[in-house]
């Protein structure tokens, strides 16, 4: 099964609106027609809308960074997964490794999420991944089992297969170090084996993406693993060259 490249743009806590509307601007010129990748961007919740218009008609989609998981309500502060499909993303990046970490999220609540997304028409890009301490105690699979048991929970195989998940070591985030190629596609392996263990086939159509310091120059070795189905970028998408360097890896 060939499965398109998903790359996405995770912008964090940066940029005002007017530099989202400037980088999306920059990227949707610079993608033009796309046809064997598909590019996403995830701008902070303030800048959506504007991103939003600025990408009408350009082939690259919108993306955000977490959802709530009840539709609307008593939920002070909270963005539901629907007014984000109002806003007009595809995706919804949910349990990032810095929501788990300093929001104190849990695979119970990625699990909300995920079912809130799919519900609304959004598709969920579900993180997973262990620290460094699991990593050299040994408990990698162990950990990523876990999360994927415990984030996707009562779906259908239709359901799961507009999942995207995002390995995405934590010790490899921000921090400039890379998962090798044969480190990620054997978690990546792993990750489609449990897929499919609860899916069936349909984990065939499930994209799994890299993500942890993904840059220009290490973003072919890694994408050319057989499954690894995209990345999920965080420094290197704040500037477009890089970025784009990153989506156009097959050039490189
Ligand atoms: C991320 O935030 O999802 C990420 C992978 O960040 P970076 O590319 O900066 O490591």
């Amino acid at each position: 099964m060939s499965r398109i490249k998903l790359m996405c743009g995770n912008w964090k806590l940066h940029k005002t609106i007017a530099e989202s509307v400037e980088l999306a601007t920059a990227v949707k010129n610079a993608v033009g027609p796309l046809r064997d990748v598909e590019v996403a961007v995830a701008p902070v919740f303030t800048a959506l809308h504007a991103v939003a218009k600025r990408l009408e008609g350009s082939a690259v989609v919108l993306a955000a960074q977490n959802c709530f998981w009840e539709d609307q309500g008593a939920w002070t502060g909270e963005v539901s997964a629907k007014l984000l499909k109002d806003v007009g993303c595809k995706y919804v990046i949910i349990a990032h490794s810095e929501r788990r970490q300093w929001f104190g999220e849990t695979d119970a609540m990625a699990s909300l999420k995920v079912r809130a997304a799919l519900r609304n028409g959004l598709d969920p890009i579900y993180c997973v991944g262990e620290t460094l301490a699991e990593r050299d105690a040994g408990e990698a699979f162990h950990v990523v089992g876990r999360q994927l048991e415990g984030g996707l929970t009562d779906l259908t195989a239709k359901e799961a297969e507009r999942l995207v998940i995002a390995y995405e070591p934590v010790w490899a985030i921000g921090t400039g170090r890379t998962a090798s190629p044969q480190q990620a596609q054997e978690v990546h392996q792993f990750i489609r084996g449990k897929l499919s263990e609860k899916f069936g086939n349909a984990a065939e159509a499930i994209r799994i993406q890299y993500g942890g310091s993904v840059k220009p120059d290490n973003a072919s070795l890694l994408m050319d693993q057989p499954d690894i189905d995209g990345a999920l970028v965080g420094g290197a998408s704040l500037k477009a060259d890089d970025f784009l360097k990153i989506v156009k890896y097959r050039n490189s």
